[in-house]
């Protein structure tokens, strides 16, 4: 598959060139930048045969098959749009979009069009989830009766850019990191929540987006979910926890990229360490989304899932900004 990037970023250059490299017969051509120089700059430094700044251009010469798009967040569903209508499989990043409205115009067209369409949840890729969801399925724990997610970080110093101070492009922890954690919960519980409720601060980090989030999920199961977003800890530890009739689950440093962190389960006859895999986390999400594109299951996280994560941290955000319980508005998915 000939795959080109919509977005001379740090992600793509970080985890996802490497990843979509890693699937065999996988090549990346081309590579969309709105500045030519740093356009031409990223494709040397990549190893990419060309550089575009006109998206219907590349779409048009560029001989691939799938993009990747890794711009800000308010590009998105046009470059989707445009990438769909010229036939291209999709590999978007999250949140997908500004609105769910405009994520489920993606997923549905593509969908029409009969192209693949992935979201970029690495989480639920990692070997520490797989295992916790195995678990969870299993009965291991009993009946979930609560969830705990622990997502608050330290936004690295290269990363405070856009995230912290422009809410046009799709700024704040909430579509950041809620995306995330709604994915993940969604994953492990097999549910979708139904209302929200939420807190979120702005300490200064940036202006005008929030930094800090906290909220509090109803699941149609009745299980509770809590979890807590942030760009400004400096020294809190990742977690996620599931909570049983039977036992729990405990995982620390699980929310991160990298196929690392610990997994404790807890039941009547003691506390152990759970084993899992340790592969990559964006390289399974690429070789599940090549085989879906060769009609062999779906994608990790397909289009239907982006929508919803999106329409989870929409909720949260309306809910943090008004002090109500908000209905979570999932676009008719
Ligand atoms: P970046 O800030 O690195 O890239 C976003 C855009 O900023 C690029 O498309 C590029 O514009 C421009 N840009 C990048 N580097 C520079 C630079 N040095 N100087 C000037 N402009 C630059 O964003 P991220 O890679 O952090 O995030 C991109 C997308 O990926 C977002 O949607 C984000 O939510 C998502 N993401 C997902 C992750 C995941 O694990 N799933 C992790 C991190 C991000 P142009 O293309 O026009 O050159």
């Amino acid at each position: 598959m000939r795959w080109a990037l919509i977005g001379a970023s740090r992600i793509a250059a970080n985890y996802m060139i490497d990843a979509i490299r890693s699937v065999e017969g996988s090549t990346i051509t081309a590579v969309l930048s709105s500045d030519a120089a740093r356009g031409a700059d990223y494709a040397r430094t990549h190893g990419i045969a060309e550089s575009y700044t006109d998206l219907d251009r590349m779409l048009a010469e560029a001989e691939i098959d799938a993009v990747y798009i890794s711009t800000t967040n308010e590009k998105h569903h046009a470059e989707a749009m445009a990438a769909i209508a010229a036939g291209k499989h999709v590999m978007c990043e999250k949140p997908l979009a500004m609105t769910v409205a405009d994520a489920a115009e993606m997923v549905r067209a593509a969908a029409e069009k009969g192209v693949v369409f992935g979201t970029n949840h690495h989480l639920r890729n990692a070997g520490t989830h797989l295992a916790i969801r195995d678990l969870i399925a299993n009965g291991a724990i009993g009946n979930v009766l609560s969830a705990r997610v622990f997502h608050a970080v330290n936004l690295p110093e290269v990363l405070r850019g856009w995230r912290i101070d422009n809410p046009g492009a799709g700024g704040g922890v909430i579509p950041d990191i809620v995306v995330h954690d709604a994915d993940t919960v969604r994953f492990h519980l097999g549910e979708d929540p139904v209302e929200v409720v939420a807190r979120q601060t702005v300490s200064g980090l940036g202006q005008g987006v929030e930094d800090s989030a906290m909220s509090i999920w109803e699941m149609p199961s009745g299980t509770m979910v809590q979890t807590h977003e942030s760009f400004t800890h400096a020294f809190a530890e990742t977690g996620i926890e599931f909570h049983g009739t039977k036992g729990s689950i405990v995982a620390r440093g699980v929310m991160t990229q990298n196929p690392v962190g610990e997994v404790w389960l807890t039941d009547e006859n003691g506390r152990k360490s759970v084993p899992y895999e340790t592969h990559g986390l964006y390289e399974r999400s690429m070789r599940l989304f090549h085989a879906a594109a060769r009609g062999e299951g779906r994608p990790s996280a397909d289009g239907v899932d982006g929508v919803k994560s999106l329409a989870v941290a929409m909720a949260v955000k309306a809910a943090a900004d008004s002090g109500k319980a908000v209905a979570v508005d999932y676009g008719g998915f």
